[in-house]
């Protein structure tokens, strides 16, 4: 017995159920519908040590100068002007959450999200012991009414926005919106965490602009990562954030865990400035974007009006209403006999909703079009019985 020793954080911490379902979609015989992971058919090989610099050796907590120079320049593309000291090499961006979250957050704290949100930042959060509030959002974004009320009513130190492709719900803030969380989030001073993890999976042409580049006073974060768009398993991602916090965010990285992986950071910038990106990102929006469209041709033609969906302009979600009464859990269960791995809406919910149990995540990228055809099938006929039953 050791839960004496545990923090009363660390005592309420739940498992992912995205981590614990990745078993599952390791078994050789299980369609999986249910990661977010990218298809390592696409991948691009490991560059050759040989061609590589040297990193046997301690490196700086900041990162490596060059992969920070070269984030300087992807985020220029992007709309957002920074300078090196600002960039913070991360081992993927969910260390960039655990940094924000442990240098701003504690049990006193109340962050809001949407809703639904991505649920291993809801376990960061929480591991800090602050409150998560959780925004209601239409298909522009957030509910900028709904988040003046949030705001007014739980004084929040932050606010974590996914507004590109999100995760779970796929859907992509319009530019109005944008402007308009800006202009609020200037108005009272809040903290805008904004993790953009998708936006290079783009399908459509949408507004993309950061939301922290359309800031003139709040204080910002930007969370980006390689983990979509070259190899998840190397863990290399970034923060950018307004220079006053780029030192206090390299003290916690330097508690952490002193650095990031200098090889994994070696392989990334080696393939940035070989020229190779571009075409390899033209490469991955085709094959993303076909799958998707078989993907919501097959939901169309098995389930027709039974469901809801929107069509996701990037990313690699769908978020899929279920009929009323039908359960995700038990969609899932059943599913899983049949050997099709799908993902329940539940713990994207952070607060007690009516409709938490009547979403399924469902993910196109990893995926064969002969296996979205089958899973969907398979998930319509489970659809179908438990809605008879
Ligand atoms: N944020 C979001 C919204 C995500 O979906 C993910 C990965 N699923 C991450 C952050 C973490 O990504 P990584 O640590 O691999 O960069």
């Amino acid at each position: 017995m050791i839960s004496h020793l545990l923090t009363s954080h660390t005592q309420k911490i739940e498992t992912s159920l995205v981590r614990e379902l990745l078993h599952y979609s390791q078994q050789p015989d299980v369609l999986s519908l249910a990661g977010g992971l990218p298809d390592e058919k696409y991948m691009p090989a490991y560059p050759s040590l040989d061609v590589l610099a040297d990193s046997r050796q301690y490196g700086p907590s900041e990162g490596e100068i060059r992969l920070r120079e070269q984030v300087v320049s992807i985020v220029a593309d992007r709309g957002l002007s920074t300078v090196a000291d600002d960039v913070l090499i991360t081992t993927g961006s969910q260390q960039g959450l655990d940094i924000i979250s442990r240098l701003i957050l504690d049990g006193d704290s109340t962050i809001l999200t949407e809703q639904p949100t991505y649920l291993a930042a809801c376990q960061v959060f929480s591991l800090q012991g602050a409150t998560i509030h959780d925004v209601a959002s239409d298909a522009q974004g957030m509910s900028l009414e709904a988040l003046r009320q949030a705001i007014d009513a739980h004084h929040p130190k932050a606010l974590y926005l996914i507004p590109n492709f999100q995760n779970p719900a796929g859907h992509c803030y319009s530019l109005q919106r944008r402007r308009e969380i800006a202009a609020l989030l200037d108005e009272k001073g809040i903290l805008l965490i904004e993790d953009d993890p998708y936006r290079d999976l783009c399908y459509e042409q949408v507004d993309l602009t950061p939301i922290c580049s359309l800031l003139k006073t709040a204080p910002w974060l930007y969370l980006g990562s390689f983990s979509k768009v070259l190899w998840p398993g190397v863990r290399t991602g970034y923060s950018v954030s307004c220079p006053a916090f780029s030192p206090y965010l390299v003290k916690v990285k330097q508690a952490i865990d002193l650095h990031t992986n200098r090889l994994g950071q070696e392989m990334v910038s080696y393939f940035l400035s070989s020229g190779g990106f571009p075409a390899h990102l033209v490469t991955l929006k085709e094959v993303y974007k076909h799958k998707r469209d078989v993907m919501a041709q097959a939901l169309s033609s098995e389930l027709g009006d039974l469901v809801t969906f929107a069509l996701p302009a990037g990313g690699m979600f769908f978020w899929l209403r279920l009929p009323d009464g039908v359960s995700s859990t038990l969609v899932l269960e059943e599913a899983l006999r049949e050997n099709v791995l799908v993902l329940p809406g539940v713990p994207f919910f952070p607060s007690e909703s009516p409709l938490k149990d009547s979403f399924l995540r469902l993910s196109f990228a990893r995926v064969s079009l002969d296996d979205i055809n089958k899973a969907v099938a398979v998930l319509a006929g489970v659809i179908k019985r438990l809605l008879t039953k």
